[in-house]
């Protein structure tokens, strides 16, 4: 069977593989947010047309897009950085270069994240992620192409420059499985619809209640880790207040509901419209 599917062309192979992961995701999430919801909320909800788009079209756009400027910043790392530090990082313990790799990459990706809140360019294609008015776990896939491709590019560019993407040397069985969880599942858990707590883990890993502070309409900006809340606490933007849930997610502009909607507007000259103007016309 396998066989057979190495021969349908790459996207076709990315089709079945996402289709795959959707039924995995929609069998852990879909009875775990009915049984602990945080808020009620329908499965058939508003907006899961176009989630199921970004879902399958992320996947296939995704690595193709970033391609080309990944490409370039190792183009540049080799030419720019000192090839001593790059040496010595080679020379390091698999867990050493794991460890360094995770932190290189959280820092990148905090501050592109950051960014993507402060730099109205970029709000226009990240405030999509940000415009549902109830999380749940397929919210995760709801981010424009562009805005996925930053994201990753700031994740993926401290590893490039210090040539951190490979590590070397034996990881064990261990690996594949925490990279699996962390790379696919968890990104979905810390957007569902689940009151779980976690301890004083909630401190050391981002978990549903440090992400949904995320997503929460105000105070907004705050918990722009992608996995550890430490690195929002050295940059003074933690955000895990006594109160467990917001009360309101969403954002202050209008959203287009359709998805085409949502993929043409962050790229019109027209200006982004206040919900205050125009979300009830
Ligand atoms: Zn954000
Ligand atoms: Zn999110």
């Amino acid at each position: 069977m396998y066989a057979i599917i190495r021969t349908f062309p790459p996207f076709l192979v990315d089709l079945i593989r996402q289709t795959g992961w959707l039924v995995i995701l929609t069998i852990i999430f879909v009875p775990l947010e009915r049984l602990f919801a945080i808020h009620p909320s329908k499965v058939w909800r508003s907006g899961i047309g176009a989630d199921l788009g970004y879902f399958f079209l992320n996947t296939i756009l995704a690595s193709t897009l970033l391609g080309l400027p990944l490409g370039a910043v190792a183009f540049a790392a080799h030419y720019l950085v000192p090839y001593s530090i790059q040496s010595a990082l080679n020379e390091a313990s698999f867990w050493t270069r794991a460890l360094a790799g995770l932190l290189a990459g959280e820092i990148g990706y905090y501050w592109g994240h950051r960014l993507m809140h402060t730099v109205p360019v970029l709000w226009r294609f990240h405030s999509i992620h940000h415009s549902p008015e109830r999380l749940d776990f397929l919210v995760n896939s709801r981010a424009h192409p562009i805005d996925l491709v930053i994201g990753r590019l700031f994740a993926f560019a401290p590893l490039v420059i210090l040539n951190l993407g490979t590590p070397a040397g034996s990881a064990g069985p261990l690996l594949p499985i925490v990279v699996g969880l962390g790379g696919t599942v968890w990104p979905f858990l810390i957007h569902a619809n689940i009151r779980w707590r976690f301890g004083p883990l909630e401190w050391l890993i981002a978990t549903p209640r440090f992400h949904h502070w995320h997503h929460a309409m105000d105070p907004a900006n705050q918990n722009y880790a992608s996995m550890l809340p430490v690195i929002d606490f050295i940059f003074g933007t933690l955000h895990m207040p006594q109160r467990l849930w917001p009360a309101l997610y969403g954002i202050h502009e209008a959203m287009p509901i359709s998805w085409a909607g949502q993929l043409i507007q962050p790229l019109s000259s027209e200006t982004f419209p206040p919900a205050s103007v125009s979300k009830n016309v």
